[in-house]
Order: C-alpha cells, then sequence, then structure tokens
C-alpha cells in the first residue's frame, strides 16, 4: 500500500466494495472520497456519414455471406445504434432479444469494453448489468467515477447461447460497431475487461496475464487490458491485481 494514508482509504474502500472483509493496515487516516472526475473535455464534431450510407431500416437480412457493410462515418452513437438495432451481419442475430449496444456517456474519456452480453443483458439490452456488471459498478466507484461518467460496451452485441466464447465470424461481424463507437466517443482511455476484449482491440493473441498491467496504444487511445469481472467472481484473489491496473488508470486520467 502506498505511505499516502489518503490513497490507503481508496484502497481499503476498494477492496471492501470488491467483497474483502479483513484488511490488515496499521495507521491508515480517515480522508474525503477522491474528488469527483473533471467534466470531460470537448470533443471535435465527428464527420458526417459518407454519401450513400444506408440507414438502419435499409439493412435487410440476407445471406450471411453477404453481409450488409457497416458504413463508418456515422454523426453521432445514437445513429450508429439506430443502425445497429436490425443488425443480421453474424448468427447470433436471429437468437437476440436485445442487441446490447452498450451505454453511458457519449462522451467518455474513459470507455469499457467486454466480452459479450449475458442472460441479463440480453434480456434488458443493457451491458453488464448481470452479477459482473455489479462487479464493474464497483471497480469503475472504486477510482471515483460513476458508471454515468463513462462508456460500457462489448465486442460482441448480441448474446452467444449458453455463454459460449465469442466465434471468430462473430467477432469480425461485430467489430465494425466496436471501432465506429470508439471513433464517436474518442475516450482517452479503454479498459479492456478480460481476454477476448483485449485480443480483439489489440489485435492480440498474448493472454489477459501477459497484456494485462500496462497501458498499449490504440492510435491515439491508450489501452489497459485488466482481468474481466466474471472471472473475479470466480478467482477473487486477483481482484488486488485490477486494482493496481485501475490505479493506473486513475493516474492517466488525471495527467
Ligand atoms: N460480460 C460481458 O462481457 N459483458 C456483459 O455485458 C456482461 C457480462
Amino acid at each position: 500500500m502506498a505511505d499516502d494514508p489518503r490513497r490507503n482509504l481508496e484502497e481499503i474502500r476498494f477492496f471492501r466494495d470488491l467483497g474483502f472483509r479483513e484488511i490488515y493496515l496499521a495507521g491508515a487516516a480517515p480522508a474525503a472520497r477522491p474528488a469527483a472526475a473533471p467534466a470531460p473535455a470537448a470533443r471535435p464534431v465527428p464527420a458526417r456519414p459518407p454519401a450513400g450510407a444506408p440507414s438502419g431500416s435499409d439493412a435487410v437480412p440476407t445471406d450471411p455471406a453477404r453481409r450488409p457493410v457497416v458504413p463508418a462515418g456515422f454523426p453521432s452513437l445514437a445513429d450508429l445504434a439506430e443502425f445497429a438495432a436490425g443488425c443480421p451481419r453474424c448468427k447470433l442475430s436471429s437468437k437476440r432479444t436485445h442487441l446490447v449496444f452498450g451505454q453511458g456517456n457519449p462522451r467518455a474519456s474513459l470507455m469499457f469494453v467486454g466480452e459479450a452480453p449475458g442472460a441479463e443483458e440480453d434480456a434488458q439490452g443493457l451491458a453488464f448489468v448481470g452479477r459482473a456488471g455489479q462487479l464493474l459498478t464497483k471497480i469503475i466507484e472504486a477510482i471515483g467515477l460513476t458508471r454515468d461518467d463513462v462508456f460500457i460496451a462489448n465486442v460482441l452485441k448480441c448474446r452467444p447461447p449458453e455463454n459460449r466464447n465469442p466465434e471468430p465470424d462473430e467477432v469480425a461481424a461485430c467489430l465494425p460497431y466496436l471501432r465506429e463507437q470508439i471513433r464517436l466517443i474518442a475516450p482517452r482511455i479503454i479498459v479492456t475487461l478480460g481476454t477476448f476484449a483485449t485480443q480483439a482491440i489489440l489485435e492480440s493473441e498474448l493472454s489477459i496475464g501477459r497484456l494485462r498491467g500496462r497501458f498499449h496504444a490504440l492510435g491515439p487511445v491508450r489501452v489497459m487490458p485488466t482481468y474481466h469481472p466474471a472471472f473475479l467472481l470466480r478467482s477473487p484473489e486477483r481482484k488486488k491485481d485490477v486494482w493496481e491496473d485501475m490505479k493506473k488508470v486513475r493516474e492517466a486520467l488525471r495527467e
């Protein structure tokens, strides 16, 4: 733990929020909660979509081999979400209850990217609202932010059956949406949660264990891979690693 008592208290709160019941620490003085993050800076207005880009209702399901293209250059996240809503680009589309586009601050400095919706997310149409999502909320709050400050999305927008791993063709079909989300939100930092999100975004085959804990460049965006909250539910001893990663994110946001 750091020598700074305020930092120590933040750390204790983090572990408490993550479910640790006993923490042994000498000499940590009480301190105020960390100040809320400054309002995100204004971003340049994104370019308009290319002339002739189809609107959402034009994207009619046909042969998967002739997937409708996801054009780049949407003017807003709302336009992209409307386009995505009827997406037929992979085999998961016919099984979904809701497409889970992601939610949060459309101009967030910090974005979280997970793997794919689970049952709860599919039912509600919202990302990270199940047990893993509750833990993600605590992780976000541990660095002094709320879910409304950040944007939360997944690599896949539709739930894989039985929560199986995403398949390569599904990732390939869905990635254009995530790339366009990143372009429109223009976050300073992306935290990738777990192997799939990390490998998809960084185009790497290295394990999350090798990639986590340090920033990687995605153009101008800094990417911090860390463990997925669902993994933390099974392996709570790794929560301390996530705390180390999130402290780096908090520092970088203050720069
Ligand atoms: N796991 C994910 O990766 N994403 C969700 O939205 C929920 C659980």
